[in-house]
């Protein structure tokens, strides 16, 4: 049989259960007691949640084999049936799809890239379908993989309102009030989740990266845009509206350059990509057309050119400030395209940020991290997870 998209609904949609699922998805293998101290649940509602996930041949429970005889009886370990279920996460940017196939434990199986010809709705969901049966192809004929594929995740910069499955404004794709979820369910007849690109990275950090095992911490994007990824208490924050973190849109300079909000001197306006560009250009009079460019000139020492990527570390500096001041995060990760530039300006943004942050909120670490655009899909991907185990319910 091929891994077909298949109607089927998690067996109990109770917090408890989502908590342990997670839990062990992210943490696991673990003993029953270690995953009810670590979701804080009692040992009996881990009992409770474990048996219909067990029952639904989600869960398996067996032999730590790895333990050794000489310690007595060896530990029983629940840990996530990988193969039981597939699913799919894409990642749209500006000029380009980037999807995955995963396991149930979000672990990469096929990955591949589509341009996009055009970003009109209609043509990215084509592009979409395309790349789905690409994948699913792909993990049939090569993989020889069978299991029912569950559900897809799609990231999208910008603002957009998981829960009704809207990009409510892309400012990269240009589009505005798109419900891309029920088009791309039409489309890919799978269940679909949409999300802020840059939250489902920070799922994917929260569960299997830098962010593993911590309640607060942010990821910071560098890039075309400049973005913003908050765990409080554990949970991904999205906004009462959808909109939240949007450090890209903190102001660091009331009279600075025009940013494509209708404000002046936003971070994204002095540090995103076509903001670097442009600065570059009338600094030095030359035609710098794009990221690559900029980025070659001052590395060659253009003195006009490193002044622009220095003035843009302390835009970011100051905004990851802005960051650890409000929220006093244990970790500020830093990834996204734009760190190929970190040489040009990890001093500046260094700087700015002990300058503005507060008292002991100078303590959180900073620490950068490349993350290749699979790992955002990948993060798609565990999004469509969160939504098929109901993690995602308030
Ligand atoms: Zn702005």
């Amino acid at each position: 049989m091929s891994p077909t998209p298949r109607a089927e609904t998690f067996p109990v949609n109770t917090p408890a259960t989502a908590q342990v699922f997670t839990t062990v998805l992210s943490q696991g293998p673990l003993p029953r007691l270690e995953v009810a101290r670590r979701a804080g649940l009692s040992p009996a509602a881990v009992t409770k949640a474990v048996r219909p996930l067990i029952e639904a041949g989600y869960l398996t429970e067996g032999a730590d084999e790895d333990a050794r005889p000489a310690l007595g009886r060896p530990a029983h370990l629940v840990r996530v049936a990988g193969g039981r279920a597939l699913f799919l996460g894409v990642k749209v940017t500006g000029d380009e799809a980037i999807g995955v196939l995963t396991d149930l434990c979000c672990r990469i199986r096929v990955a591949r890239h589509l341009p996009l010809p055009d970003r009109e709705p209609r043509a990215v969901l084509a592009v979409l379908a395309d790349l789905v049966q690409q994948l699913l192809a792909e993990a049939q004929d090569t993989l020889g993989l069978t299991a029912p594929v569950l559900g897809l995740g799609i990231a999208v910069s910008g603002d957009v309102d998981r829960a009704e499955g809207v990009v409510r404004y892309s400012p990269f794709l240009e589009w505005r009030d798109i419900p891309l979820a029920e088009l791309a369910s039409m489309t890919c007849g799978l269940p679909v989740t949409v999300d802020n690109d840059v939250r489902a990275l920070t799922v994917a950090e929260q569960w299997f990266g830098a962010g593993a095992g911590l309640s607060d911490f942010a990821v910071v994007t560098v890039g075309a845009g400049i973005g913003c990824g908050l765990v409080v208490h554990g949970r991904v924050v999205a906004g009462a509206h959808g909109v939240a973190g949007e450090i890209g849109h903190v102001t660091v300079d009331p009279a600075g350059p025009p940013c494509h909000c209708g404000n002046r001197g936003c971070v994204e306006a002095i540090a995103g990509e076509a903001a670097i560009v442009r600065q570059i250009r009338e600094a030095t009079g030359a035609e710098v057309t794009d990221a690559e460019a900029a980025l070659a000139m001052a590395h060659r020492g253009v003195a006009g050119a490193r002044e622009v990527y220095a003035r843009a570390g302390a835009a970011i500096g100051r905004g990851i400030a802005t960051v650890a001041n409000l929220l006093g995060p244990e970790r500020v990760i830093i990834s996204g395209e734009g760190l190929t530039a970190y040489d040009l300006f990890a001093e500046q943004i260094r700087n700015a940020f002990v300058a503005a942050a507060f008292g002991s909120a100078a303590r959180c670490d900073v620490l950068t991290r490349p993350l290749p655009f699979e790992e955002w899909a990948r993060g798609a991907a565990a999004t469509a997870i969160q939504s098929f185990v109901r993690a995602d319910a308030p």
